[in-house]
């Protein structure tokens, strides 16, 4: 995380390849990615609504761009919709 001359906070999450990587073990690291985004907006200052909304942005991009499988993706994109709401959202 980093800060700008007027303050405001930028996150970059790089998620590294491994040598040798299995299909199930990638998509757990590009989730933990995800969860580490949705926490990072926390620590920024965001509302957990937030914090949901950029883990979801996030993992829509990865998917978008056809760095996790369509349907891997989906099922997960899924989930993240129907976490029940919180108090702050
Ligand atoms: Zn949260």
């Amino acid at each position: 995380m980093t800060k700008d001359d007027q303050g405001a906070l930028s996150l970059f999450v790089g998620i590294a390849r491994p040598p040798e990587r299995s299909k199930r073990c990638d998509l757990y690291r590009k989730v933990l990615a995800a969860v580490i985004v949705h926490e990072a907006t926390h620590l920024a200052g965001g509302s957990e609504a937030a914090a949901r909304e950029a883990e979801l942005q996030f993992f829509g991009a990865l998917v978008a761009k056809g760095l996790v499988s369509r349907e891997d993706g989906l099922r997960y994109l899924d989930l993240l919709r129907q976490r029940p709401r919180q108090n702050d959202d």
